[in-house]
């Protein structure tokens, strides 16, 4: 039986106007129906479709401010997979200095990613890097890793400041690579990171997953990231997505993902959410305490973290009790005077959570670390903490973005012929007019 949970706006995903829509679980699985006059009906799953991620997704505050912005700074790529959102090499674009430096100069969030095409093709992104840097942004590289099996390459993108490289990394599997990717790329991808460790650039793992073809390959790559947790801190799950270049495959939901997860690496998806509560909950307030505006917690992100313990994947709820936290948190978030509260309460309530943590004994020492890390209101993101962030991360399309959802959505993007800047996903809905 359908029950309507919820309403919001959604797109027609044949014209693109807005719609008004309801959500309605069925058995436990979130969907979107919407109805446009021109083009009829549509009942969609929605990108969080299990009832319980959905209805954490869904409470989480609405923020304007975008904490990171992409630069797609250039459409060419050294790579043509039959899997590509951008469209490598198919559009024809580049982002001038000029620009770059217009856009810039507007952005006020923390994070720019430089994205394309292959960023790195472009033969000044070290001084595209170097200017991020002068205007006191952290800087973000996503790459296909194709250049950075060279080590003068990454020398030099560590010499210009370069914070962080997003790896694309779907497989440890070289027959993966080919159907995902074109080409067998493990061997490039292996220097890539043997560079990204030799020069300390903080890492994180880029998985596109597809049911049909590396789902299964989680843990695989878990396993990988468990050996290289000194630079490897952040690994993104995100499913493939229907923009763009794409191959046939089978729609991956994020309830496939947490599915694997429980089989791969004995994770639940209770577990998941009570971290991602957590995080939320806490970075909200630290975000409160510290006076700054912009959030990194996004509607497109279910943020898990986890430890390994020998063969074991362990998430941050097996090690606090963060469901009481979560209570705390809950309750200090919500009240005016929570400055105040945030010494009355939940000091010595955490604490008194942490030394309990201490008396059941285990993991109490990296759990300690990270809490007074967390504590210093630094970024949760943090690349020096014992704990790897797993993101299982949707990024909305035509069919099923909800717009309410999305107002909490951080990822901002450049568009072509203009110096605004737009919510990323958006930038992916209309890409394919611009062919
Ligand atoms: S998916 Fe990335 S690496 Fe592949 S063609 Fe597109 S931009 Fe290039
Ligand atoms: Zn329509």
């Amino acid at each position: 039986m359908m029950v309507k949970i919820d309403t919001t706006k959604s797109f027609c995903p044949k014209c693109m106007k807005v719609l008004d829509a309801d959500i309605v679980s069925k058995r436990g699985i979130v969907y979107i129906r919407k109805k446009c006059d021109e083009h009829g009906s549509f009942e969609v799953r929605h990108s969080w479709d299990q009832e319980k991620i959905y209805k954490m997704m869904a409470k989480i505050p609405k923020f304007d401010t975008p904490d990171s912005l992409v630069l797609h700074i250039t459409s060419k790529c050294n790579q043509n997979c039959p899997f590509c959102y951008a469209m490598a090499n198919d559009n024809k674009y580049e982002l001038s200095m000029n620009r770059i430096k217009n856009i810039l100069k507007k952005f006020k969030g923390k994070w720019i990613l430089l994205s394309g095409g292959e960023p790195t093709v472009r033969e000044d992104v070290f001084d595209i890097i170097k200017l991020v840097k002068k205007m006191k942004f952290k800087a973000l590289l996503c790459t296909n890793g194709k250049k950075l099996a060279d080590e003068e390459f990454v020398k030099k993108l560590k010499d210009s400041g370069l914070d962080v490289v997003n790896l694309q990394f779907d497989s440890l599997n070289d027959k993966t690579y080919l159907k995902l990717r074109g080409q067998r790329l493990l061997e490039n991808k292996m220097k890539a990171l043997k560079n990204l460790k030799k020069y300390k650039i903080d890492t994180t793992l880029f998985v596109m997953l597809i049911k049909n073809i590396n789902i299964k390959e989680i843990r695989n790559i878990l396993n990988f990231a468990s050996k290289n947790t000194d630079f490897i801190k952040i690994i993104y799950l995100e499913r493939a997505w229907k923009v763009g270049r794409t191959l046939q495959h089978k729609d991956t939901n994020s309830s496939d993902v947490i599915k694997e997860l429980k089989k791969q690496a004995n994770i639940n998806s209770n577990e998941i959410i009570e971290v991602a509560e957590f995080y939320h909950y806490l970075h909200v307030i630290l975000k409160k305490m510290k006076g700054t505006d912009a959030l990194e917690n996004a509607g497109c992100e279910l943020n898990c973290f986890i430890m390994f313990k020998g063969n074991e994947v362990v998430p941050l709820s097996r090690i606090l009790f963060i469901k009481k936290i979560n209570t705390v948190l809950k309750f200090v978030y919500g009240n005016k005077f929570f400055i105040p509260m945030k010494t009355i309460v939940s000091i010595p309530y955490i604490s008194y959570i942490l030394f309990k943590s201490f008396v059941e004994k285990k993991y109490f020492r990296a759990a300690l670390n990270e809490f007074i890390k967390l504590r210093k209101g630094v970024s949760l993101k943090t690349f020096d903490s014992p704990f790897t962030q797993l993101i299982i991360r949707v990024e909305p399309e035509r069919e099923d973005v909800d717009l309410n959802i999305c107002k909490n959505y951080n990822f901002y993007s450049d568009i072509i012929d203009s110096d605004n800047i737009i919510p990323a996903y958006y930038r992916h809905m209309i890409i394919n007019k611009l062919k």
